[in-house]
């Protein structure tokens, strides 16, 4: 295996921010993960795992060994009463694995299709879309500890998921390798079509039987229509969390502002929408430098050629002050931040 200095990061990014990794490695098998474990260890330097990059800022050079988790393989390892478990490496490719599973008539994955980025990183935020989040089909978690190769498995409950959220952003964070996921799914069809836009979809197109497949398109297509493919403007998707409000926070708040879209949990809480909050506050289609806020969405940020992470940061850090000054809520940004100088 091959190991790289002051590698360049921006084609490792979906924001295209350039930054270099002191080191580089690309680890296609446990024997490669175990050598830049042990490359990183001799030689005193951290570790940052990085899948994708959908879902990161560099906001400088990255002083560590960057290992790029790309374990292949997908495989069934137990069938029972109409549920199938499916083994997949961290390193496939979310939407692929998606893919996959609706072919072999496995159901449960088909509202987070077209999210990007590989399965290793899927438990880090606890992906969702569409009503749909992973938790609901997660049964366990597999990880090197990067301090002693130990391997370690994690159930559901262990890995502490909620909203965007989950023990690897916390007590794990920068701990662990993800190098495989058990997901549970089924042969019977139970789609879930609650999410708004979704059942809006179904109710345009009444002559669509809304069997998972379908659902599958309908969530490309809306996803193609809406979102902007960060390969054109360079994004990492929702640059903020939609806040979760203790529920008289909220009353407050849609007492003021009747308009503001609000989402009910079922703990009690609310979830209310920062894209709402940060298009009252006038931010759509604003830019500075190199980089805004999309003229579409209000929650995307983009790098628009040569913007930097510094300058992504203090953009959000402006609406992120803004937000609070109007609403008294603050915004929570959902990308891990890499390359800050201590
Ligand atoms: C256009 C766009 C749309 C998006 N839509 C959604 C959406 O609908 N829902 C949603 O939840 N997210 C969405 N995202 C965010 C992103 O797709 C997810 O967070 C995805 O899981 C990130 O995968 P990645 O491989 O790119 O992770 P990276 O960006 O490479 O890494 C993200 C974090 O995970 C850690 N990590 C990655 N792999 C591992 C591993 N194997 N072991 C340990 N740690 C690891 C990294 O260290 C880093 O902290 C979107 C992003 C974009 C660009």
């Amino acid at each position: 295996m091959r190991f790289y200095h002051h590698k360049p990061m921006h084609p490792h990014n979906t924001l295209a921010l350039q930054a270099r990794a002191d080191a580089f490695a690309c680890v296609t098998n446990d024997d490669e993960l175990l050598e830049a474990l042990a490359w990183a260890r001799a030689k005193g330097v951290d570790v940052v795992v990085l899948g994708q990059g959908s879902n990161i800022v560099l906001a400088g050079d990255v002083q560590a060994l960057v290992v790029q988790q790309a374990m292949r393989g997908i495989e069934r390892l137990d069938a029972s009463n109409g549920d199938v478990i499916v083994r997949a490496a961290a390193g496939e490719n979310w939407h692929e694995l998606v893919q996959w599973t609706l072919q072999q008539g496995y159901y449960g994955l088909e509202n987070l299709a077209l999210i990007p980025g590989t399965v290793g990183a899927s438990p880090i935020q606890n992906i969702g879309a569409y009503g749909v989040e992973l938790q609901s089909v997660l049964l366990q978690v597999h990880a090197r500890q990067i301090a002693d190769d130990k391997l370690i498995a994690l159930d559901n409950a262990a890995c502490q998921f909620s909203y965007r959220d989950s023990l690897f952003k916390h007590q794990f964070k920068d701990q662990l390798v993800i190098t495989a996921i058990d997901i549970q799914l089924s042969r019977r069809s139970n789609v879930n079509i609650s999410y708004p836009a979704l059942a809006d979809f179904f109710n345009e197109h009444p002559h669509i039987e809304p069997t998972p497949q379908a659902v599958f398109d309908a969530v490309v297509s809306i996803r193609r229509s809406k979102l902007p493919d960060p390969a054109v403007e360079p994004n990492a998707g929702s640059f903020f969390k939609n806040p979760v409000l203790a529920a008289e926070v909220a009353q407050l708040l849609l007492g003021k502002y009747p308009h503001l879209p609000c989402f009910p949990q079922v703990d009690g809480s609310v979830k209310v929408s920062a894209a709402w909050m940060i298009d009252q506050c006038g931010w759509k289609g604003y830019r500075t430098h190199d980089v805004g806020v999309h003229p579409q969405h209000a929650l995307v940020l983009v790098n628009y050629g040569s913007g930097s992470g510094a300058q992504l940061l203090a953009l959000s850090s402006e609406i992120v002050t803004s937000v609070y000054d109007a609403f008294g809520v603050a915004l929570e940004i959902e990308p891990r931040i890499y390359g800050l100088k201590p």
